[in-house]
């Protein structure tokens, strides 16, 4: 669909304020992002070092559709935070968590930290990811965050490096100890021995129609270590692309498939991609190919909606029959679940009975292995939008 002047110039008008706003939400509430390490900065890295670099150089997005799904997060973060609220929950947002290793600042914001004092202290450190679409695991980059954060709060818990600001960016407390920071905030007392207190993080996923939550993530003793040595790391490789000691092209990338390539910003020049001939014919053969996939996902959508619109009415009818619509008839019936054969418990089993009947020279892995019938090797088409 062609948009007219008009339209255009209202969604420029879109764009532009929520730039503005961004700027404004981000200056407040995360400060210079470029002047320290951030725990999202800090997970990255760990997935890919050349992405995380230039991440941290790169001029902000300012599409519409990146926009958007920024502030879509900050949306969702605000209705969540008025739903604890009217839960009753004591909590605060964007508590900050400064830290320092060989010349590295290191911070953490938490999205929500909900505390309680009864029947025993608690902190719940929440870190709200707004999605498209939910996934069935934790991707390992929020795992990472969120581990990171409860790490820093359980091993700084009593230092002065804790920081509230209200919605303008003012700070509201500065550089105190965590129990302090909830004394006054919260009006709570907490122990000052973070051993005393249960502390979670958990991984709140959310999209427009559903929500998944995944956790609870505890303090590992080696967490902060690590986390530490990994901004070290990135600090140094960062630094010297910055002072022009090293190339974007020197900064290790991540190896084999990985989820994040597709949409990474950085995958125009990524030497993970050797490049081979240009053949420029072929573009309109993948536009197309792109825009088939988007319709035959749309469709998909649309026919499971419309099947379990018509489940529904059959099971609403009442019986097991078919209803005839004139042109069409249909009915709903129950289908075995697909069977599989489990291969641990068979192996189990085998190795128990060739044991029994003293026959354990029989190498039960080797004889399975006989029986496995490898599928015809097929070609695949992988096809990746230049950003
Ligand atoms: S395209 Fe993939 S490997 Fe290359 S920088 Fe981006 S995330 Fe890293």
């Amino acid at each position: 669909m062609c948009e007219t002047g008009r339209e255009k110039a209202l969604l420029e008008v879109l764009r532009r304020g929520l730039e503005l706003h961004g700027q404004k939400q981000t200056e407040a509430q995360l400060g210079d992002r470029s002047a320290y390490l951030g725990m999202s900065d800090i997970a990255r890295y760990a997935d890919c070092p050349r992405a995380a670099v230039a991440g941290k150089l790169a001029e902000a997005d300012t599409t519409v559709e990146r926009l958007l799904t920024l502030q879509r997060g900050h949306w969702f973060e605000d209705g969540i935070a008025g739903s604890l609220a009217a839960a009753g929950l004591s909590f605060m947002r964007q508590v900050e968590i400064s830290d320092s290793y060989a010349g590295v600042p290191i911070r953490a914001h938490l999205d929500l930290a909900l505390v309680w004092e009864k029947p025993k202290p608690a902190v719940r450190v929440l870190e709200i990811k707004s999605m498209e679409t939910l996934p069935k695991e934790p991707y390992e980059a929020h795992e990472r965050q969120v581990m990171g954060q409860v790490a820093m709060l359980d091993e700084l818990w009593d230092a002065p490096r804790f920081t509230l600001r209200r919605e303008d960016g003012s700070i509201a407390h500065e550089k105190v100890g965590f129990p302090e920071l909830c004394r006054r905030e919260l009006g709570l007392n907490l122990p000052d021995n973070p051993e005393k207190v249960s502390i979670e993080g958990w991984l709140l996923c959310v999209s427009m129609r559903y929500a998944r939550a995944f956790g609870p993530y505890l303090w590992d003793a080696h967490a902060l270590e690590r986390l530490r040595e990994q901004a070290h790391e990135y600090w140094a490789l960062l630094s010297g692309v910055k002072e022009g000691r090293a190339a974007l092209s020197d900064i290790p990338h991540a190896t084999g498939f990985h989820p994040l390539c597709t949409s990474c910003q950085f995958n125009g020049d990524c030497p993970k991609f050797p490049q081979g001939a240009s053949q420029p014919q072929w573009e309109p053969a993948l536009d197309k190919l792109e825009n088939l996939k988007e319709r035959r996902s749309e469709l998909d959508g649309e026919i499971k909606e419309l099947e379990a619109v018509l489940k529904v009415a059959h099971q609403l009818a009442g019986t097991q029959d078919w209803i005839n619509t004139g042109g069409h008839r249909f009915r709903v019936s129950e289908i075995a679940g697909r069977s599989v054969l489990n291969r641990d418990t068979l192996k189990e089993e085998l190795a128990a009975i060739f044991y029994s009947e003293h026959m354990d020279d029989i190498d039960v892995d080797a004889l399975l292995a006989r029986h496995e019938r490898a599928g015809a090797p097929s070609s695949r088409l992988t096809v990746n939008a230049i950003n």
